[in-house]
């Protein structure tokens, strides 16, 4: 069965999309079979995966409306060599349109029933806010994954996330569960972040990954080529550093199996 993740964070420019995009390219580089859902209006994740979001018949608010079916909706995406299900400004109207559809909190879910055990890995890039669609991926999700900038402000709004995600795991979908913490663009020079790190540390225990990503422009740059690190410069600081986590995520599950086994 395919682990479902959401990349959540209502704050903006944390993170989220360059970590969905490049740990998915990482994750289809180990050989695992890979769907990335852009659940963002902005497309953002679309395009960089090299697909045009102003040019799409179909896209993800189609599949979440139920006039149209994912594996029609979804593209692959030859640049990161995993399936994209796409969004764009359409998806705005979801906040309204959902509101009078029945399981509004439940149409991802759903939707991706069928797919489900197709794949290794499910990735869902949310928006910047504590919306209907995050509701929706929580709901979906098997676990959620929150990219953090090691700066004051970052530890700010985190309580209102983890009351969301317990929220929906008590309501909704008992099995989410938050599956790590990844410091994003690190700059180890900063005292700052080193404070931050350190609070993160106490706070998460070993829900913090071990790996961190680096700020690297390399990151910054690849998506206005419409592609992941990976193909865009393979040797750069940031495309290793997503294939660690690719490798951390990985063993985490390994581990997390062999427990449950001899549980
Ligand atoms: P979010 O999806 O949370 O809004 P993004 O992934 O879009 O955040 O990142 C915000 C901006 O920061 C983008 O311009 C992105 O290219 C850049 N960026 C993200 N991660 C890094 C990094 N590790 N190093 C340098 N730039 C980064
Ligand atoms: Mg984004």
């Amino acid at each position: 069965m395919g682990k479902v993740v959401a990349i959540a964070n209502q704050k903006g420019g944390v993170g989220k999309t360059t970590t969905c995009i490049n740990l998915a390219a990482s994750l289809v580089a180990t050989r695992r079979h890979v769907l990335l859902i852009d659940l963002d209006p902005q497309g953002n994740a679309t395009m960089g995966s090299g697909v045009d979001k102003h040019s799409l018949e179909h896209s993800v608010l189609d599949v979440l409306t139920g006039q149209a079916d994912l594996i029609d909706v979804m593209q692959f995406s030859e640049e990161g060599g995993y399936q994209l299900l796409p969004s764009n400004r359409d998806l705005t109207a979801a906040e309204v349109v959902l509101l009078d559809l029945p399981n509004k909190e439940r149409r991802l879910l759903d939707a991706l029933a069928p797919v489900r055990s197709n794949y290794d890995y499910i990735l869902i890039d949310c928006p910047p806010s504590l919306s209907m669609l995050t509701i929706n991926a929580m709901v979906a999700a098997d676990a959620v994954i929150i990219p953090m900038q090691c700066e004051y402000f970052a530890l700010e709004g985190l309580t209102d996330l983890i009351g969301s995600i317990q929220r929906i795991a008590d309501q909704l979908n008992p099995e989410l569960e938050i599956e790590g913490i990844l410091r994003t663009m690190y700059d180890p020079r900063l005292s700052l972040t080193n404070d931050v790190s350190q609070q993160l540390k106490d706070y998460f225990g070993e829900k913090l990954y071990d790996t961190v990503i680096p700020r690297n422009v390399r990151l910054a740059e690849a998506p206005s080529h419409g592609l992941p690190v990976l193909a865009y410069d393979k040797k750069s600081r940031g495309a290793l550093a997503y294939l660690e986590l690719a490798a951390e995520l990985s063993r985490r599950q390994r581990a997390k199996q062999r427990a449950a086994k001899h549980a």
